[in-house]
């Protein structure tokens, strides 16, 4: 086994292990916000986290962090729990930072008694005119020295509901003067009248995630709490509260978030998507979301391969979507059978074929996995080849069909083309060709050496598919970062549907099979799938068609 170079997580992991910290354990914990569904950015996370757990003999807590109830949901939550299973993990403890509200409100009686809280009845503006900027130091505001006794009796009667949302806040004690802002005596607790998806109406105040987060983390006793580098400058709120509060010490540690090309990687723009109808859900096979790839046909082999490439580190980068596709290919060229469909059909009439006369051909079902044997495919005197695999007038060294030119169908027979037949405006209506009787693919007498193999189906046996082709959902590499509404850069062109003939072994296709269609691409059997009506998602070419 190759050896391979530490990530800097794993750096650290290893000498906390060396150093006997936490006594050998590692615990680490995907914490979501149960407000949209999971991207590929959180698969990164998922890996990163059930990934380091798996290697150091530890474990993962799957926590919601559900402390803002007025952006959550069950849908969410229930769509969270299968991605993460989809994606190959399992969670030591499912808990949601909600079970802690009333401890996370008993820790914060306990900085008021230490005169490490105060509340305070300014108003927001008050708060941010006070708040001073980087450079210059905050002031106190009126209610900063407050006794204790009154915090105490104030903040309770905020958690009875008797004062109005927006009227008062619990702040954290720290520095008015620190040069990050993030001490700068931030927030504890808001108001807010809302109905919780866990705790109903129990509670009108809520926790802000860094009073919440990093105390969840304690009271799970996580040891390396990992999360992406926007969280740098409240790291040390996280180690202040710990502190303080002289609870378990958990640790922050931080990783670039993966930015992909051609899409967006926010929740909060993937619900616009969804809402204003730009797409056709969460699992929109265009979407980034781990419903959508698993729409598209993506594998949970994949992506874990895929978040194990793009690694881990401390610096922002933009990832290529071809590198997604390549992980994708790669394990479907491996497991997905192979099948014959034509696209744009164009008819060939076999005219020493006898009518009504039909055989089957063998056709390997995989060169990758030759153990699955091969499958049966009618031949018939009428076939359908791709339109773009016959040309009238063809160039030199064109090994496709062409007047007086052979090709081989693959696993059938030599055809030699002899005949065009149009109509009246001049369009071809059908090809007429020979077959050569005794060059079936398997039993080859005739000799003759064709270049050109073209896949084909039986006229009569082949069934209609529905193919939905997709492209980019967005025309420029970094929407999120153009000037404007990043909407107005979407690909209009984005979804293409089509009616693709198919060999007769797609009757019995079921939803999230994955197929490669031969020299088409790879292509997933979509849940729109109906008795007698196959859809097919195409999920990546054969080969990379995006390179610039
Ligand atoms: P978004 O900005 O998409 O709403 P978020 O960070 O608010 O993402 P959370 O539900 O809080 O979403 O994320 C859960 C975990 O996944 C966090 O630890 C977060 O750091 C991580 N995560 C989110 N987006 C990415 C990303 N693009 N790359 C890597 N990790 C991510
Ligand atoms: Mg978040
Ligand atoms: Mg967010």
């Amino acid at each position: 086994k190759e050896e391979k170079t530490l990530n800097f997580i794993e750096e650290i992991v290893e000498k906390d292990l060396s150093e006997n910290k936490h006594g050998g354990r590692v615990l680490t914990r995907f914490p979501p916000e149960p407000n949209g569904y999971l991207h590929i950015g959180h698969a990164k996370s998922i890996c990163l986290n059930f990934g380091l757990a798996q290697k150091y003999g530890g474990g993962t807590n799957l926590r919601f962090d559900d402390t803002n109830p007025t952006t959550e949901d069950v849908e969410y939550v229930d769509s969270i729990k299968n991605d993460v299973q989809w994606l190959g993990f399992n969670w030591v403890e499912e808990r949601y930072a909600s079970d802690y509200f009333d401890q996370l409100y008993a820790f914060a009686v306990k900085l008021i008694e230490k005169g490490l809280a105060y509340v305070d009845d300014s108003t927001a503006e008050e708060i941010a005119a006070l708040k001073g900027t980087p450079t210059e130091p905050g002031k106190p505001g009126p209610y900063r020295d407050r006794a204790v006794a009154e915090n105490l009796e104030l903040f309770e009667r905020m958690r009875k509901g008797e004062f109005a949302e927006g009227s008062r806040v619990l702040r954290a004690k720290i520095d008015l003067a620190s040069p990050n802002m993030h001490l700068r005596d931030p927030f504890m607790y808001r108001i807010k009248f809302a109905h919780h998806h866990r705790t109903g109406d129990k509670w009108c105040i809520y926790p802000m995630y860094d009073f919440a987060h990093g105390q969840s983390d304690a009271i799970e006793k996580i040891t390396h709490s990992i999360c992406t580098l926007e969280f740098i400058p409240h790291r040390a709120l996280y180690d202040w509260f710990i502190e303080k509060l002289d609870i378990f010490p958990s640790k922050q540690y931080e990783f670039a978030r993966l930015n992909l090309t051609y899409t967006v990687m926010s929740k909060r723009k993937l619900l616009q998507l969804v809402q204003e109808g730009h797409v056709s859900g969460w699992d929109d096979p265009r979407m980034p979301t781990i419903s959508g790839l698993r729409r598209r046909g993506y594998t949970p082999a994949s992506i874990r391969n895929f978040c194990e490439r793009i690694g881990v580190a401390r610096r922002d980068n933009l990832i290529d979507m071809s590198l997604l596709e390549f992980c994708v290919r790669e394990d479907l060229n491996a497991i997905a059978p192979r099948r014959m469909a034509v696209l744009d059909p164009l008819k060939v009439v076999i005219t020493n074929y006898p009518e009504g006369r039909e055989e089957m051909c063998l056709s390997e079902n995989n060169p990758e996995k030759p153990e699955t044997g091969d499958r049966e495919m009618p031949f018939s005197r009428e076939l359908y080849i791709e339109q773009d695999d016959f040309m009238e007038n063809p160039p030199k060294k064109y090994f496709r069909l062409a007047p007086g030119q052979m090709v081989r169908l693959k696993s059938a027979y030599i055809i030699r083309c002899d005949e065009v037949v149009k109509n009246a405006e001049g369009t071809i209506e059908e090809v007429r060709c020979t077959y050569i009787e005794n060059s079936k693919s398997g039993q080859d007498e005739s000799g003759l050496k064709v270049k050109g193999t073209l896949h084909w189906v039986s006229a009569a046996h082949s069934i209609p598919v529905e193919i939905r082709q997709y492209d980019r959902l967005f025309r420029v590499e970094d929407p999120a970062s153009q000037e404007g509404d990043f909407k107005e850069y979407l690909n209009p062109d984005s979804l293409s549907i089509i009616t693709a003939r198919a060999e007769p072994a797609f009757k019995t296709a079921t939803p999230g099979e994955a197929f490669q269609l031969l020299r088409k691409g790879y292509f997933s059997v979509d849940s729109d799938s109906v008795d007698g009506k196959v859809v097919l998602n195409q999920t990546v070419g054969l080969r990379d068609n995006w390179a610039k």
